[in-house]
């Protein structure tokens, strides 16, 4: 395949972009190369500005679920466009999505809309933190939850007790109050609550974590997790930016039968527009302005373009349940293929998944934690991954990604994604 005009445009885009791009991981840094400039994609394609199409598996790194440009929410987009594109003013619009994510999701009353997962986290923490009146936070390795300060943060020397920032530009100030405890270790959760006693808002945590490729909580995790926050008063945060309405309706809380305090959502809600909510019991979201004291706002939040879009989307989702059990039944398909084709050609490896999110560890040993997946043999993912880009298909340019799976994919395509996995795994 040829990449020659993606090439061009990137480089005009390094002028006047830092890097190139918007987002920092699209632009191969991971994997050497320069970025695909997409022009158009539909269902599971991507058509790329050179001509090659492409079989989608990043899916803008979650949101479409069915598909690109799922003919309900283009519809509804650009109907609502012509009636202007932004008020500032209450719309029926974003009671009828509010309405529908509160009936869709479980142990939730009320939902505010943001626009982005970076906003949903943040805006969670500061209601955890108004709502509990303590300051510190646990956070766990590994687990993404957007870009603002209070996540960007690295175990520091004082690991067990507080972090320390993994950007300039994040104070010191900021990093202690965010504690860094390890995915899948309940005992090492317990350790920093008892060493910070009645001082933790809030502990947030990917339920299935997808940033650092897929890892499943282990049984036991997140009802452990449940529990202590339960013991001492500390909010239970579900960061469901990458999961809700994508492993089940209700997202994990559903799934596992979990019930959290405050959860927050992005990317399938927003249809592929710029959307992110956080949701709780009324009790605790009634601490909110203009209700409570606790300030939260945003010029563009309910947008009537976002808020079409994810009524679409969720309408679609609420209306065919059926579809969460094809994405499991098609990732589950996927899995078995790309296991089958990477044991002919005595690859190692490993493959999580759980539903519609899976990852493919160039590794071994179980992948539990933000430890074990930084294992994985980076130079094999290089080649898997521009191997795979030169059969057109496209995975995330990071050995620490989720793939996306949506309905839009066919078996067929399936199958020419696992012949192609065959071809460059036997160039390993
Ligand atoms: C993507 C993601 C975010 C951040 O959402 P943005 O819309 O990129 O700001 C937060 N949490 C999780 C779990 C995510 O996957």
């Amino acid at each position: 395949m040829i990449y020659q005009r993606s090439s061009q445009l990137f480089a005009e885009a390094e002028k006047v972009i830092p890097g190139g791009v918007n987002s920092p991981v699209r632009a191969f840094k991971a994997v050497g190369g320069t970025p695909i400039f997409v022009k158009s994609a539909k269902g599971a394609y991507l058509y790329d500005e050179d001509g090659n199409r492409l079989i989608d598996y990043i899916n803008s790194w979650g949101p479409m679920v069915l598909g690109h440009a799922f003919e309900p929410v283009v519809e509804a987009v650009v109907a609502k466009a012509k009636l202007g594109t932004s008020f500032g003013m209450p719309t029926e619009l974003e009671t009828q999505i509010a309405a529908l994510a509160v009936s869709m999701v479980p142990n939730i009353d009320k939902i505010r809309f943001v626009n982005s997962g970076t906003e949903a986290c943040m805006s969670a923490i500061r209601l955890a933190r108004g709502y509990t009146k303590r300051d510190k936070i646990i956070k766990f390795a590994g687990c993404y939850h957007g870009h603002s300060d209070s996540f960007l943060i690295q175990a520091g020397s004082g690991a067990i007790t507080f972090g320390s920032p993994n950007s300039p530009g994040v104070t010191e100030g900021t990093a202690k109050d965010t504690l860094l405890a390890r995915y899948n270790d309940l005992e090492n959760v317990a350790t920093l609550i008892e060493a910070n006693k009645n001082e933790i808002a809030a502990i947030i945590v990917e339920p299935v974590a997808g940033n650092m490729g897929c890892i499943p909580p282990q049984k036991g995790f997140l009802e452990g997790l449940r529990q202590l926050c339960t013991d001492n008063g500390i909010q239970l945060i579900f960061d469901e930016v990458m999961t809700g309405f994508r492993l089940a309706k209700g997202g994990v809380q559903e799934l596992y039968g979990i019930q959290a305090d405050i959860v927050c959502f992005g990317k399938v809600i927003g249809g592929g527009l710029p959307v992110g909510a956080f949701a709780a019991r009324s009790e605790i979201m009634n601490h909110l302005a203009p209700l409570g004291p606790v300030y939260q706002a945003g010029t563009l939040s309910g947008n009537p373009l976002a808020m079409a879009a994810g009524l679409a989307m969720l309408q679609a989702l609420n209306n065919d349940p059926a579809i969460f059990q094809r994405l499991e039944e098609k990732t589950a398909y996927l899995a078995a293929g790309i296991d089958r084709v990477l044991k002919a050609n005595n690859v190692v490896f490993t493959i999580n998944r759980v539903g519609s999110m899976i990852s493919v560890h160039f590794d071994a040993n179980p992948v539990v934690d933000f430890q074990s997946a930084a294992k994985g043999d980076n130079d094999t993912f290089k080649k898997f991954f521009h191997g795979l880009l030169q059969e057109g298909i496209y995975i995330a340019p990071s050995a620490y990604e989720t793939w996306f799976i949506t309905d839009a994919l066919t078996y067929e395509d399936l199958d020419v994604t696992i012949q192609a996995i065959n071809t460059v795994s036997k160039t390993f």
